[in-house]
């Protein structure tokens, strides 16, 4: 493939039904590929065994379908040369990059519970994230990587410097991991997958360079840039997206019947709901009714508005 085609995707976690929030970014993703001719993946992050289902990930197909969002790679069915698509498939994938980071002289065992690392997190942090304080954290890094006897979470060592990145819409960024979240998770001890890990592993290895996603994410930047570093791995480059909240200021949640896809259907044609997306999004000005494919000549990053959140009014 030409090394210049944009290859975008979509990374949805099947633990619910989309809302418009979700279907927001899930477009903003597929107008950019499509307007410029890329290639389009649906990966299911379905890390978390106790939140994911299946069914969940079949209406999301489902859904996109129904909006016109095709997927040119990936989805349940393994559509595509860099399958498996869904991250509960890829651990030997996850397994083989730890394995590299461990090289590095940069990971070490932790033990710690979760009522250690409450007690002992930065006080500082009045939004609810926790920042590790480096409990087992050894005293010389780096030093190599031992086979553990007993079941340890392991942890990445963090510099306490800025990391810089420019996001697609909201400019140049800076994050010091130091003070965002410390040294952070790659593996749990129950042997689980941190996200951090296995996002970066698998936008690589499906050769992604374009990643659009809510702006809940921004400052995850800093984790997968750095783990992308140490991997030796190309950048990629991000736009992040307003979130859509409802009238009371509230970012949608899959909980929130409204605004989920299944009232949404109800509700509106798929023409009505994208033409309603479309214009939170800047590039239909009046909302008029339209097709996916209508979208792609509309398109235009420049005129989404680089806000925290936007109130999708149509739906209440
Ligand atoms: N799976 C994540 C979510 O559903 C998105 C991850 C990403 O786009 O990097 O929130």
């Amino acid at each position: 493939m030409d090394s210049n085609t944009v290859i975008g995707r979509f990374a949805p976690s099947p633990t619910g039904r989309m809302h418009a929030g979700n279907v927001f970014t899930a477009l903003a993703s597929w107008l950019s590929v499509r307007a410029r001719g890329g290639r389009w993946i649906l990966r299911i992050e379905d890390l978390d065994p106790q939140r994911s289902r299946r069914q969940w990930a079949q209406l999301i197909e489902d859904d996109l379908q129904w909006l016109g969002l095709d997927f040119d790679e990936g989805g349940l069915e393994d559509r595509g040369d860099h399958g498996p698509y869904s991250q509960s498939h890829r651990h030997d994938i996850y397994l083989s990059a730890l394995e590299r980071l461990h090289d590095t002289g940069l990971v070490y065992p932790c033990r710690c519970t979760r009522a250690d690392i409450m007690a002992t997190q930065a006080p500082h942090r009045s939004d609810g994230r926790v920042v590790y304080a480096g409990t087992c954290r050894p005293a010389h890094l780096p030093q190599p990587w031992h086979a553990q006897t007993s079941p340890a979470a392991e942890r990445i060592y963090v510099p306490d410097k800025d990391i810089h990145f420019t996001d697609g819409l909201y400019g140049p960024q800076q994050v010091n991991l130091a003070h965002e979240c410390g040294d952070f998770i790659l593996r749990r001890a129950d042997g689980a997958w941190a996200y951090q890990l296995a996002v970066v592993v698998d936008d690589d290895a499906m050769g992604v360079n374009e990643v659009m996603r809510g702006n809940d994410l921004l400052l995850s930047v800093g984790q997968q840039n750095y783990l992308r570093d140490l991997l030796g791995m190309k950048p990629v480059n991000y736009t992040h997206l307003p979130l859509l909240c409802n009238t009371a200021g509230q970012r949608l949640a899959k909980r929130d019947s409204a605004m989920s896809m299944e009232t949404l259907r109800q509700r509106f044609t798929a023409r009505e709901l994208l033409g309603h997306l479309s214009r939170l999004m800047g590039i239909n000005p009046d909302g008029a009714p339209c097709s996916a494919h209508e979208l792609i000549e509309l398109y235009d990053l420049k005129r989404i508005p680089a806000m925290e959140k936007i109130t999708a009014t149509f739906a209440e």
